[in-house]
């Protein structure tokens, strides 16, 4: 069969899942705090969606706020960073992990990844520490959670405040653990393209009274839980959840479990029948992981088996096969103009200084990930296994005819583009 690259039929005409799902419980939930007249954070609504995320995790308190960028920051501040702290972060990341560093007037250092678990590598987090280094951020990239047990040991080992940044991970258990327990904090995002979502929004999780006493305070204008609307005791600013957004969480929290089922269900289906097709290697899982919820399922292309042929071209052939396939991360973060052109230091506060020259590091696995890889979006994962019958017989229509892609790349790169 030819490519429908080149004119023919595609292996597929039809959609896959869209995001986000919702029915008739969203709706009236929403309809219900709408005509309660209380829309906005201080609605019990909110606790209530705390509450139940909290226990999903099991952690001991949950503190909502407006998206998973805040939740970083008011985590950091809680956990005391200020001015000039060395924070260890990955750069195959989205970009708040770092960024929120930088708004505390801490200082990202930038560490390599595991290439198989797409995560911090523990060696290399290891060999980063330094005098300044106050905190690391641990990322459970795509959903798979980080070696947890070697970075606690880590962060136990130097002192250093652990927050897990959870925005890809709703669920995952390590060991039997539920992320977001293994620190001081772990934050994630309700972002709209996530897997528990309200548009936007996010949450703080914590095993700590006096941490979840900081981040709540920070989120409420410095007041005090039981204390009066206009007593201010610490600086803070209004980081809120809405009542709106903490219905549709609630809702969407109750579709998780089913939904993580479904996409594991489908990519290990897909695992099976691709594993035979050269080109395109899937990450395995970790035995101590569980309930991964495949947020993103990162392919690594391997362009020997595919003819040399560039990893757009290997994108743009699977689009016109009816595969939404996407590629990862452009560079790594620190190759973002923020990193590279004069815009830091992030504050005048003095003891700010770059703990490495953004501009020349060079992270291979990092690098390479962003050269190599291609993502797969959860919603895919949420239909049928003749959706995953189609990505793996498009694969191999690729990989089949990657000869004839590699003899008109030239012809094709001009025409097509790489992203709808
Ligand atoms: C989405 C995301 C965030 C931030 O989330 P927002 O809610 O969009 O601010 C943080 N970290 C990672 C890894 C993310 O993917």
């Amino acid at each position: 069969m030819g490519l429908a690259l080149f004119g023919n039929a595609p292996v597929r005409r039809t959609l896959f899942p869209s995001w986000p799902i919702f029915e008739r419980a969203e709706e009236e939930s929403l309809i219900r705090i709408l005509r309660s007249g209380s829309w906005g954070g201080y609605n019990k609504k909110v606790e209530e969606f705390e509450a139940a995320f909290a226990a999903m995790h099991r952690s001991d308190y949950a503190i909502s706020c407006a998206n998973g960028t805040v939740a970083l920051e008011v985590a950091l501040r809680a956990a005391g960073i200020k001015c000039g702290d060395e924070v260890i972060v990955p750069p195959f990341t989205f970009v708040a992990t770092a960024t929120s560093v930088l708004l505390c007037h801490g200082c990202p250092v930038f560490v390599d990844i595991d290439p198989t678990t797409l995560n911090l590598s523990p060696a290399a987090v290891e060999a980063a520490i330094t005098p300044r280094t106050r905190a690391l951020i641990v990322v459970h990239f795509g959903g798979h959670p980080a070696d947890m047990d070697a970075l606690t040991a880590i962060a136990r080992k130097y002192n250093l405040a652990l927050i897990e940044d959870c925005a890809h991970a709703h669920g995952a258990t390590w060991d039997g653990v539920p992320v977001g327990n293994f620190g001081v904090a772990g934050t994630f995002s309700f972002q709209a393209f996530k897997l528990i979502t309200s548009g936007e929004g996010g949450i703080v999780l914590t095993n700590s009274a006096e941490m979840a006493e900081k981040v709540w305070a920070y989120c409420n204008q410095g007041r005090r839980r039981n204390s009066g609307w206009f007593e201010h005791y610490t600086l803070g600013t209004n980081y809120r959840l809405t009542a709106f957004q903490a219905a549709l969480l609630d809702e969407q929290l109750k579709k998780l479990p089913e939904q993580t089922r479904t996409r594991a269900q489908n990519v290990e289906y897909l695992r099976e029948r691709i594993a035979d097709i050269p080109g395109f290697r899937m990450q395995p899982v970790h035995p101590k992981v569980k309930n991964h919820p495949h947020y993103l399922v990162t392919l690594r292309y391997v362009a020997s088996e595919l003819d040399g042929i560039g990893r757009d071209m290997v994108l743009r052939a699977l689009k016109a096969e009816g595969i939404p396939v996407v590629p990862t991360y452009p560079f790594p973060l620190y190759r973002n103009p923020l990193f590279t052109t004069d815009q830091l230091p992030p504050c005048n506060c003095g003891s700010w200084k770059p703990a490495q020259d953004y501009r020349s590091l060079n992270l291979p696995e990092s690098e390479r990930v962003c050269r190599d890889g291609l993502w797969l979006e959860h919603n895919l994962f949420l239909g049928t296994e003749t959706d995953m019958d189609d990505i793996a017989a498009a694969l191999r229509k690729v990989q089949q005819n990657a000869p004839m892609l590699r003899r008109r790349q030239s012809e094709v790169a001009h025409t097509v583009p790489a992203r709808a």
